[in-house]
């Protein structure tokens, strides 16, 4: 599963459709969920320059969560 298992994890209910990127929390935790820093539920609100790119890039279709798990995976 690579460096990122809970990344790789959580991006099957997006994949499947289960979550949106619209989805904040959900969103959040797909790509913190695997970060030292990242806590559950505290201070989740919080983001970071890496996280706030990323979000960007997915939301403004410049890349998708499948390329970024296909990536991830080689
Ligand atoms: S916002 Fe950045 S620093 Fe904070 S948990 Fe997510 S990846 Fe880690």
């Amino acid at each position: 599963m690579g460096d990122f298992p809970k990344f790789q994890k959580r991006v099957k209910a997006f994949l499947n459709g289960t979550f949106t990127p619209e989805d904040e929390i959900e969103f959040k935790r797909l790509f913190c969920s695997d970060c030292n820093f990242f806590k559950p539920g505290e201070d989740e609100e919080l983001c970071c320059s890496c996280f706030l790119i990323l979000k960007k890039l997915v939301t403004g279709g410049h890349i998708t969560l499948k390329e970024i798990s296909d990536a991830l995976k080689k």
